[in-house]
C-alpha cells in the first residue's frame, strides 16, 4: 500500500481524507499548521495505529518541514491553504503568500523526492464565469485585482499553472482538482462559510445572515463524495495531467439552503437578508451560480457526486449537536 502525505490533514476535508486513506490501509503522513485545522480531527488514525500515521507540526511554506513529512512518500495531496472568503479578504497578503509559496514548496519538495502531487485547487478560479455549467477547458474570468476576493482565485489559478509547468518541465505527475463548495463536519464558519455558520445561528435560535438578497446560487457537495473522488482520481493513470472538478451539480439558493438548515436543526429562526456592504469592505463582488460540469470526472472515475443535500445536512446537525452536548457536559463537569 502506498505512503501518502496529505498537507492541511488537520483541517476540514484533509482530515475526512486522512480518515478515508488510512481507512483504506495507505500509510499516512500529515503535514499542518494548526492555524485553522485541529489535532482533534485526527483522533481516528492517531489513536488507533501510530505505524501507519504520523504528524509533523509545519507550514507548507517550510522546506525542512516538508522534507521531513515527505520522506518515503510516493504521493503528496497538497490541502493545506487559507480557506474562507472573508479570511482572504480581511488578510489578504497572508492569504496569497500561504497560497502561492505553499504550492511552489510542495511541488518543488515533490521534484526533489521524486513524488506525485495532487493538488486541491478551487472553483474560485473560474470566478464571474458565465457559461453554465463550468467546464475545465473554459477561459477564467476573474475580477479586478481592486477587490480582494480575486486574490483567491487568482492565486489558486497560479498554483495550477505552475502544476502544469513542473509536470512538463521536470515529469512530477500532477492532478489538479476544482472543488465546488464541499460541505461536512468539521468544516468551521469562522472564516465565512455558509453552511457552519447557518447551522450554528440556527441551533443557538440567532437569527440566519443571508447575504444581499439570498438568489445567489451554489451547489454544496458532500465531502465524502469529494473524498471517494480524490480517491478514485488518485488511483486513475489517466488523471495525471488533467485538471478535474469535483463538485455535486445540483444548484440550490442560499435563501433555499436557509431554509433546509432551519428544517434540519428544527429551528424557528427569523432568516435575515444582510447588505453586502455590512459584511464585507465596499465594492465586494459575491458570485451569482457556480455550478461543475462533471462529465470529466465521470469519464475518469465512473463516480458522480449525488449524495442529498439534506442527507449531508442532518450529518452535519447531528456532529454540530454532539459537541454541542459534549461542550456543556465538559461545563457542566467543571461547575
Ligand atoms: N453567505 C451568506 N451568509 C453567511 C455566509 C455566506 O449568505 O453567513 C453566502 C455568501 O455570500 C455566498 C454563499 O453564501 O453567496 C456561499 O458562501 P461561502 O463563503 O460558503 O462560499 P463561496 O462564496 O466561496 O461559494
Amino acid at each position: 500500500m502506498a505512503t501518502i502525505l496529505v498537507t492541511g490533514g488537520a483541517g476540514f476535508i484533509g482530515s475526512h481524507l486522512v480518515d478515508r486513506l488510512w481507512r483504506d490501509g495507505a500509510t499516512v503522513r500529515v503535514l499542518d499548521d494548526l492555524s485553522s485545522g485541529l489535532l482533534e480531527n485526527l483522533s481516528g488514525p492517531r489513536e488507533f495505529e501510530r505505524e501507519r500515521f504520523r504528524f509533523t507540526l509545519g507550514s507548507v511554506t517550510d522546506r525542512d518541514a516538508l522534507d521531513e513529512a515527505a520522506a518515503g512518500c510516493d504521493w503528496i495531496f497538497h490541502l493545506a491553504a487559507v480557506v474562507g472568503v472573508r479570511r482572504v479578504v480581511e488578510e489578504p497578503v497572508e492569504a496569497q503568500r500561504n497560497l502561492l509559496h505553499g504550492t511552489e514548496a510542495v511541488l518543488e519538495c515533490a521534484r526533489r523526492n521524486g513524488c506525485g502531487v495532487l493538488l486541491a485547487s478551487s472553483s474560485e478560479v473560474y470566478g464571474k464565469g458565465l457559461r453554465i455549467p463550468f467546464h475545465e477547458d473554459d477561459d477564467l474570468r476573474l475580477g479586478s485585482p481592486a477587490h480582494a476576493r480575486w486574490g483567491y482565485g487568482a492565486a489558486k489559478a497560479m498554483g495550477e499553472f505552475l502544476a502544469k509547468s513542473y509536470a512538463d518541465t521536470y515529469d512530477v505527475p500532477v492532478i489538479v482538482t476544482r472543488f465546488f463548495n464541499t460541505v461536512g463536519p468539521r468544516q468551521n464558519g469562522r472564516f465565512g462559510m455558509v453552511v457552519p455558520r447557518f447551522v450554528r445561528q440556527a441551533l443557538g435560535g440567532a437569527p440566519i445572515t443571508v447575504y444581499g438578497d439570498g438568489a445567489q446560487q451554489r451547489c454544496f457537495t458532500d465531502v465524502r463524495d469529494t473524498v471517494e473522488c480524490l480517491v478514485r482520481l488518485w488511483q486513475c493513470p489517466e488523471a495525471i495531467g488533467e485538471i478535474v472538478n469535483i463538485g455535486n451539480d445540483r444548484e440550490i439558493t442560499i435563501l433555499d439552503l436557509a431554509r433546509r438548515v432551519l428544517g434540519a436543526c428544527d429551528s424557528d429562526s427569523e432568516i435575515r437578508c444582510v447588505a453586502y456592504d455590512q459584511v464585507f469592505p465596499a465594492g465586494f463582488e459575491d458570485v451569482r451560480r457556480r455550478v461543475p460540469d462533471v462529465t470529466r470526472l465521470e469519464q475518469l472515475t465512473g463516480y458522480r457526486p449525488a449524495r442529498d443535500l439534506d442527507e449531508t445536512l442532518g450529518w452535519i446537525v447531528a456532529d454540530a449537536r454532539a459537541r454541542l452536548d459534549r461542550a456543556a457536559s465538559v461545563t457542566g463537569s467543571r461547575a
